[in-house]
């Protein structure tokens, strides 16, 4: 049985992470490892840049683009002996996004999105290669896109799972029975027609589940930068503590609405074979990290998550009738067609409000759709804050300084749709 490790990003930001990473490997030398690794740092940001410089024509993609082959090459370059195959094969990986920058602008967007986006992955993947090699870690690399089949909707594509689980075992299992380990790419892969697809930002972790349920996984363990789940975003909220254990179900719900420490997707693929899931620190691999697995329900201490850049839409019929069951039919099929992740709903006699993530061309689309039916009030640059769990002190204090457009109880779970009241409106600070 093998394990099933995922490092982010922020793992891999420098020579001097990547380094850090060879170390936590050296601890698993004897195991049979499948690692799964993102874009260096904030690659894939600067990616998305280029491709929207190349899809506007603003004529700064390529010299974007040179900027990030540039940074991988320097960091190869610190890791790796001059003459190291690592520099052909990342030329290589870099020449096919050239070559779509070349061509005017595909007309099918997110189709090109993804022929340029993953090569984070794929450059990524081949210096940690080469590095662990280099100290003595004996890896075989793999290329996702081989064995993770989608359908066809670019940037965010849905598992053929059926298509994937015979390609893990005819591709990845005959490599796990292999010494050393196996080391792939999050985020990408691929139509069965073989054009690249992308399962949605942040999705490595997302790949990494798929990996451990197709291959029957003992473990899955995703490397951070924080010692655990925390009860609140650290960089958002003071006084947060580890969760030392959690529910697949409290998982499940706080990163569906927004913390950001493990993609949503990730944790149903796991839940349905009982595979537990460890977050641990890469600062402190000693660390017991957090434990999210099928076991009985704790108490929880409450747990506040945040999801920024929320649209909140109410929807109400143009002659005054009811928003009946017809009405929301036809509304639930639109928000099906257009895949709008819906985070709040309510109704009212003549309305009905959604809370939607920010997508301007999926809201714009969906308010066109249902124009002559519906009348429609729009408010963007809002934000989501969940409570589970909630206790009456913490939630006076998150509701201050706030306007509040939508509040929701359900059972211990307390949600608010809410604006930061801007400076300016604010009582004066009679202290100041
Ligand atoms: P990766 O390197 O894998 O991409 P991210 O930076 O995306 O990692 O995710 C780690 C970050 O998630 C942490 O630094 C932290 O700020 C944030 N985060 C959000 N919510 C939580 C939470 N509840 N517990 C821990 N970290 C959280
Ligand atoms: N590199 C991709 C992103 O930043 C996928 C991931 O890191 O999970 O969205
Ligand atoms: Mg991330």
């Amino acid at each position: 049985m093998a394990k099933m490790f995922k490092f982010g990003g922020s793992s891999l930001k420098d020579a001097a992470a990547i380094r850090n990473v060879a170390s936590i490997l050296q601890r698993y030398k004897t195991e049979n490892l499948v690692i799964v690794v993102s874009a260096l740092g904030k690659t894939t940001n600067a990616l998305e840049e280029v491709i929207m410089a190349h899809a506007k024509g603003d004529g700064t993609a390529q010299e974007r683009f040179a900027r990030i082959q540039e940074v991988h090459f320097s960091l190869a370059a610190e890791l790796l002996p001059e003459g190291h195959p690592v520099f052909s094969l990342l030329n290589d990986t870099f020449v096919e996004a050239q070559w779509v920058l070349e061509e005017p602008p595909h007309p099918n967007f997110d189709y090109m999105y993804d022929q340029i986006i993953c090569v984070g992955e794929l450059a990524s993947s081949r210096i940690v290669e080469a590095f662990l090699q280099h100290v003595g870690l004996e890896t075989v690399w793999l290329d996702a896109r081989e064995v993770i089949i989608t359908d066809d909707i670019h940037r965010e594509g849905w598992v053929n799972w059926e298509e994937t689980g015979k390609r893990m075992e005819a591709k990845v299992r005959p490599l796990m029975n292999q010494p050393g380990f196996v080391l792939t790419q999050g985020f990408i892969a691929s139509t069965l027609d073989n054009a690249t697809t992308t399962l949605g930002r942040e999705g490595s972790d997302y790949t990494t589940a798929i990996f451990t349920f197709c291959l029957n996984g003992e473990s899955m363990t995703i490397w951070k930068d924080v010692p655990g789940v925390l009860t609140g975003d650290p960089r958002m909220f003071a006084n947060v503590t580890k969760l030392d254990r959690l529910s697949y179900r409290e998982a499940i719900e706080m990163t569906y609405y927004g913390a950001k420490v493990i993609h949503p997707k990730t944790i149903k693929p796991l839940q349905n074979k009982s595979i537990p899931l460890y977050v641990k620190s890469f600062i402190d691999p000693d660390g017991d990290g957090t434990l999210i697995s099928s076991d009985i329900e704790d108490l929880y201490p409450p747990i506040v998550t945040l999801e920024q850049q929320q649209t909140l839409l109410s929807i109400s019929t143009r002659d005054f009738s009811f928003v009946a069951e017809h009405h929301l039919s036809l509304l639930f099929q639109k928000i099906a067609d257009l895949r709008l992740q819906v985070n709040i709903m309510q109704n009212s006699a003549i309305s009905f409000s959604i809370c939607v993530n920010h997508s301007p061309d999926k809201v714009d689309e969906f308010i066109a759709g249902i124009d002559k039916e519906f009348k429609v009030q729009r408010e963007d640059d809002l934000e989501l804050i969940t409570i589970r769990h909630a206790q009456s002190d913490l939630l006076d204090n998150l509701r201050k300084g706030k306007i509040i457009f939508l509040e929701e109880h359900i059972r211990d779970t307390v949600q608010f749709v809410v604006k930061e009241v801007p400076m300016m409106s604010r009582k004066p600070n009679p202290t100041s």
